[in-house]
């Protein structure tokens, strides 16, 4: 299997509620490597760009208002069969549809406050590393 990179954001809901230390350990447990992190706060703008693919979708303005109300953490993580792996880890979008032991099922509240961001091809992982994270930043 080849080694990809994905990108996981700990979405403002998981810092609003304190549990940045908890999902970054299940996902440590799980045999992520942590190539970069960090906490910002995302303006519309930057939140509407990176959701980009959504635009025009019912749930599109909810998404950016909610990705824009507080900090969030992006995290670059690279595993073997990343991409996969770790939507595995966290679960469907809504957690009343994610399998038990789920980083969602777990922790997230509905389909839109969801806890944690993954991408969803190698591609994307690619892509959306190089959103939050310059070279020098991937360690
Ligand atoms: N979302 C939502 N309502 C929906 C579908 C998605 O609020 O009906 C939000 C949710 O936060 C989700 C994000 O939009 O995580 C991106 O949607 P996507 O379908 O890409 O889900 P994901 O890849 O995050 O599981
Ligand atoms: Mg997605």
């Amino acid at each position: 299997m080849a080694v990809e990179r994905t990108l996981a954001i700990l979405k403002p809901d998981c810092v609003k509620k304190n549990l940045q230390g908890e999902v970054i350990a299940r996902i440590q447990k799980a045999g992520f490597k942590v190539l970069g992190f960090k906490m910002i706060r995302l303006t519309k703008e930057a939140a509407g760009a990176f959701y980009a693919v959504h635009k025009g979708r019912p749930f599109y303005d909810g998404l950016v208002e909610f990705m824009s109300s507080g900090p969030c953490v992006p995290i670059a993580l690279e595993k073997e069969n990343a991409v996969a792996d770790f939507r595995t880890l966290i679960g469907a979008t809504d957690p009343k549809d994610a399998a038990e032991g789920t980083i969602r099922k777990l922790y997230a509240d509905n389909k839109g406050e969801n806890i944690v961001h993954g991408s969803d091809s190698p591609e994307n992982g690619k892509i959306e590393v190089a959103f939050f994270f310059s070279g020098s930043e991937l360690v």
